[in-house]
């Protein structure tokens, strides 16, 4: 593998291939760190019904393994694993995937945003015990049995209207009584009569970390303070992400939650450094919206480099 690179791009969900694809496209051979979750948060969920071009909506892996062949096809090349370090202090970079040391002119982080957890110690001893952030991933393992969904946006929607499909009923507990999820899905999930809501409540513990399974929860609503357990097979979180940019701290500025900020869409502080996607945006986090700021960052690439000459 070429380790001296005009383009390093870190991460391969949607903003990380369509950054691939137009830098493939302007011929600067791009390399595609894939990351910790390659394809992003579209190769865990199932129909993507709002990327234009798809009148009767694409299946997420379908959609993001059509980008990756896309792009592949104009010459971008991938490579599995994760950044572990970066050096942005002097031109060419260097980028460090475990052993291996890649120098590049300039750096397209596209590395998303993973899922957030409760954080409770029972929860994150329950992780893969019935504890899970993929509904797409894991749902079918509890067919026939009662689960509950945490949350109250779009994800959540969608995690306890997919998990109808095995479970026999699924309970969506949210900590408010208003919701961030749009109206299409509040109101297919409410008129869904496998679906239950459970508002003003909030998970104590989860039940039982000795058996290493999930066997219920415990409950309290914050409006009366009842405290009451709740059997259950199953816990998905579907409480939003968390941006993958712990490594650029002290290096790149950041907001109060680790989005790393950028200015005029996708510049950082560091010329030639551009970031796209969920990393950056915490207002939109759309599909559409990653792709659209992978092609910008993609495009000021081609100035940039255009611009020294190189
Ligand atoms: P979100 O809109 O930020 O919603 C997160 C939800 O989790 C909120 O209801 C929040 O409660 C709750 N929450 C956060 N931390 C919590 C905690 N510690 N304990 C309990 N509850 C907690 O995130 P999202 O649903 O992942 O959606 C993100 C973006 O992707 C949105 O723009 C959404 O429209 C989009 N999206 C779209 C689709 C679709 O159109 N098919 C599907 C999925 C996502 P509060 O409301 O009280 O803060």
């Amino acid at each position: 593998m070429e380790n001296f690179r005009d383009v390093v791009v870190m991460g391969s969900g949607c903003s990380g291939h369509t950054a691939a694809l137009y830098t493939a496209r302007a011929n600067l051979k791009p390399l595609v760190i894939e990351g910790h979750e390659p394809g992003g948060q579209l190769s865990m969920t199932t129909l993507v019904e709002n990327f234009p071009g798809f009148p009767e909506g694409i299946q997420g892996p379908e959609l993001i393994e059509n980008m990756r062949k896309q792009a592949t096809r104009f010459g971008a090349e991938y490579m599995l694993g994760h950044v572990t370090s970066v050096d942005l202090t002097k031109r060419p970079f260097m980028v460090h995937v475990s052993k291996h040391v890649i120098h590049t002119q300039t750096l397209i982080i596209a590395s998303g945003a993973s899922a957030r957890w409760l954080g409770l110690p029972s929860e994150q001893a329950l992780i893969g015990h019935g504890v899970s952030s993929c509904a797409t991933c894991d749902g079918f393992f509890f067919s026939g049995k009662e689960i509950v969904v945490i949350g109250g946006g779009d994800s959540a929607m969608e995690e306890a209207l997919f998990l109808t499909r095995f479970a026999t009923k699924v309970t969506l507990i949210h900590r408010r009584d208003h919701f961030r999820a749009s109206k299409i899905m509040l109101d297919r999930a409410h008129e869904h009569k496998q679906i239950e809501f459970l508002t003003d409540t909030v998970v104590e513990e989860v039940h039982d970390v000795k058996k290493k399974e999930v066997t219920g929860l415990k409950l309290r609503n914050l409006k009366t303070n009842k405290v009451w357990d709740l059997p259950t097979s199953a816990m998905f979180l579907g409480i939003g992400h968390i941006p993958n940019a712990k490594m650029f701290e002290g290096h790149l500025d950041m907001d109060q939650d680790g989005y790393l900020k950028t200015h005029d869409y996708v510049f950082t502080k560091v010329p030639g450094v551009y970031a796209c996607g969920d990393v950056q945006d915490r207002r939109y986090r759309q599909a559409i919206t990653a792709s659209g700021s992978g092609c910008m960052a993609a495009l000021e690439v081609e100035r940039f480099l255009e611009q020294k000459g190189l």
